[in-house]
């Protein structure tokens, strides 16, 4: 038996896919949301319906639990490792209860157990389209949060997000009894860069150079560009004596960057200062921290750039 008879109720809606042996189930189903807004359409073979789902997405599929050429739960499985977005209402005798519910712990969104009246699978639908509503604004949540803890021009995290990530790295290393490590890191003598390189030029580098840092780091690093050409990283778990190496790291992944001039210009060295202070030898506070550490930059600066300081040890 082929699919559906294809018969659209209204555009814009959600796109649903019934799978049923029983051609009446997806009469049934057309009967019950009509007028709703929602495409509709049936297919009495799991194989079938897999290959439509191949090639078009369904919001939403009713699937029965017992078919003759595939079970529910074997082709639930296969539909969610097509496409996890794909929500799945289960439909099942009451005998086979035990089995929606292993569907439902396979990823189903919901089980309707049969004889079920329209209002039944109206309520279904409802709650499962609201399931799909909020998922998708989660997301779109998420993705917000996480374009307002950017910083732009670099993709590296922002000032917004570096003052919440130290705050709670204190938090949470008081409680592990762990030390980090903050270094505060500006780019030498970069007015003269921009001045002879021109701005876009100066962009490119503190691009390149968030990209640099980011390999450098471990994924757990906290990478931040701090504003201007000063970047903020907090190292978790790194202690005072690992600072040093970790220093020299930074200054040698800058000094093997290779920066791309205006034609004809004369090439510039790009280097770092750094300042690092360590928690909680140094502050256990934000103020504190950041304070240290940019007492030791200024070190590091006034000792010839290029350079670096660590709180305590200079
Ligand atoms: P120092 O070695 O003492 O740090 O000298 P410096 O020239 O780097 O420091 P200064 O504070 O005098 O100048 C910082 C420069 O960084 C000036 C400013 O125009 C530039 N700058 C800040 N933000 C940006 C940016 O987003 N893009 C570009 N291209 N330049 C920036
Ligand atoms: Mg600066
Ligand atoms: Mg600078």
């Amino acid at each position: 038996m082929t699919v559906t008879d294809g018969s659209p109720i209204k555009k814009n809606g959600f796109s649903i896919l019934v799978v049923d042996d029983d051609p009446d189930v997806g009469q049934f189903m057309f009967s019950c949301v009509e007028g709703l807004g929602h495409l509709v359409e049936w297919s009495g073979h799991p194989h079938e319906a897999l290959e439509l789902i191949s090639r078009k997405k369904y919001d939403i599929v009713v699937t029965d639990l017992k078919m003759p050429e595939m079970d529910g739960l074997t082709l639930l499985k296969k539909i969610k490792a097509m496409n996890d977005d794909t929500e799945i209402l289960v439909i099942t005798g009451y005998g086979s209860v035990s089995n929606a519910l292993e569907c439902i712990n396979a990823g189903a969104v919901d089980y309707l157990v049969k004889p079920f009246s329209v209002e039944q699978i109206q309520v279904a639908l409802v709650k499962t389209i609201r399931h799909i509503e909020l998922k998708t604004l989660a997301k779109e949540r998420e993705h917000f949060l996480e374009m307002s803890y950017e910083d732009s021009l670099t993709g590296v995290y922002n000032r917004r997000f570096f003052d919440e990530a130290l705050r709670l790295e204190i938090i949470k290393s008081s409680r592990q009894e762990t030390p980090f490590s903050l270094f505060m890191i500006d780019v030498d003598n970069f007015k003269k860069f921009n001045d002879s390189f021109g701005h876009q030029s100066g962009d490119a580098v503190l691009v390149s150079l968030g990209k640099a840092f980011r390999q450098i780091c471990r994924g757990y690093d906290i990478v931040t560009r701090y504003g201007g050409e000063e970047f903020a990283i907090i190292f978790p778990g790194a202690p005072k004596e690992m600072a040093p190496f970790l220093c020299e790291r930074l200054m040698t992944g800058v000094s093997n960057l290779t920066v791309e001039l205006p034609k004809g210009s004369d090439s510039m060295e790009l280097t770092i200062s750094i300042g690092v202070s360590c928690f909680p030898y140094d502050g256990n506070t934000p103020q504190k921290l950041i304070e240290r550490a940019d007492i030791a930059l200024y070190q590091a600066k006034h000792s010839g750039r290029n350079n670096y300081k660590i709180c305590g040890m200079f």
